[in-house]
């Protein structure tokens, strides 16, 4: 008896009444709501739980907290949140998703999980140049993420790529460390919001270089500068710098579906208004799905509603 306990103990489960692809502020704000609802629920993280908020240095725009606080913490807090009411986090990467008329199955390295209903709320990943040299300095000079390697940049200029809010946001935040940030922007106006545009005016650490596209990255073994030209007179200059940050945009995680759901030209999940995919029992939640704004608000709302949209869906299924 004894034993069978034990190895019972140390079998892994695989199957729930519900999964979740990607713990980010939508993922474990569906957990907390099924969970709570005592559905049976596993979320699947490859990275760390928080998201993409969990390399985002201070959000100021989260209800509730009107001093703001640090990306670490929220996401810190919305994960532990979720444990309390029993959701189980897997740190493993989901690489397929496959439908029968029974159930769904999560394919992971560590096997394949089953699950009645899936809520795919995995999120985005920057978008990268793709210009010469990009590849070769990421991690070397180049990084998409100033909460993480900000420090690294003591008293060194650097470039930040992007003028929109993200950029202006994160540029604001490397200004504590750096020396000098030319914000290279390729657009002849910066699309940030006005309070980010206003603060940075007062900051003389930091320039903007409008209309100017960036063209390559240079560097022996780290990154030593980056090479832009201005679309206004073709003129092509080197940048001295030792680090570049890039904020030009994000595009979904939605590889490892291959097909499976409808999404729309830039590979965004669309939905129905209540976060149906085109596959039934699978929902769609946050920045991933076709949306007109991606923030934690919008992402921890939808994440609330396809909760509920699984709520009852599987209210439906199991009644036969
Ligand atoms: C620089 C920057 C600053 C920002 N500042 C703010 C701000 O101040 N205020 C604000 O409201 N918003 C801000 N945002 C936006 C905010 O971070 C997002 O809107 C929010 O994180 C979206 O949540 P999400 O859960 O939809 O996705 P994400 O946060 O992207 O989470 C998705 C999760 O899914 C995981 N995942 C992906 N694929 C897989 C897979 N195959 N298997 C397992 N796991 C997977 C990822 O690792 C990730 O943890 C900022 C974003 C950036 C980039």
């Amino acid at each position: 008896m004894q034993f069978t306990l034990m190895k019972e103990s140390k079998e892994k489960r695989t199957n729930y009444e519900a999964a979740i692809i990607g713990a980010g502020p939508a993922g474990l704000t569906a957990a907390i709501y099924l969970s709570r609802a005592r559905i049976d629920t596993v979320v699947f993280e490859k990275l760390i739980p928080g998201g993409l908020i969990a390399s985002t240095d201070w959000i100021e725009n989260y209800p509730g907290f009107p001093d703001g606080l640090s990306g670490g913490e929220l996401g810190e807090r919305m994960k532990r949140h979720s444990l309390r009411f029993g959701a189980k986090i897997e740190d493993i990467e989901v690489t397929g998703v496959a439908l029968d008329s029974e159930n769904i199955s999560i394919k992971t390295a560590e096997g394949t999980y089953s699950a009645s209903a899936l809520i795919v709320a995995s999120g985005t990943s920057p978008v990268r140049l793709n210009v010469s040299g990009e590849e070769n300095f990421i991690g070397k000079g180049i990084s998409f993420c100033a909460a993480c390697d900000a420090p690294f940049f003591e008293g060194e200029d650097i470039v930040v790529v992007g003028a929109g809010s993200s950029g202006i946001q994160e540029s604001l935040y490397l200004s504590k460390f750096a020396r000098s940030i030319k914000i290279v922007e390729f657009l002849s106006h910066p699309t940030a919001e006005q309070i980010l545009l206003d603060r940075i005016k007062d900051n003389d650490k930091i320039e903007l270089l409008l209309f100017h596209k960036v063209i390559g990255f240079i560097g022996e073994d780290s990154l030593s500068g980056v090479e832009v030209e201005s679309r206004e007179t073709g003129e092509k200059k080197v940048l001295d710098v030792s680090g570049a940050f890039i904020y030009v945009g994000l595009s979904p995680n939605t590889g490892f579906l291959d097909g499976l759901l409808d999404v729309d030209p830039k590979e965004f999940i669309k939905t129905d208004p209540e976060l149906r995919t085109s596959r039934e029992g699978v929902f769609a939640a946050g920045d991933v799905r076709t949306t007109s704004l991606r923030q934690v608000a919008t992402a921890v709302g939808d994440g609330a509603l396809a909760a509920h949209k699984v709520i009852k869906y599987l209210e439906k299924k199991n009644e036969g």
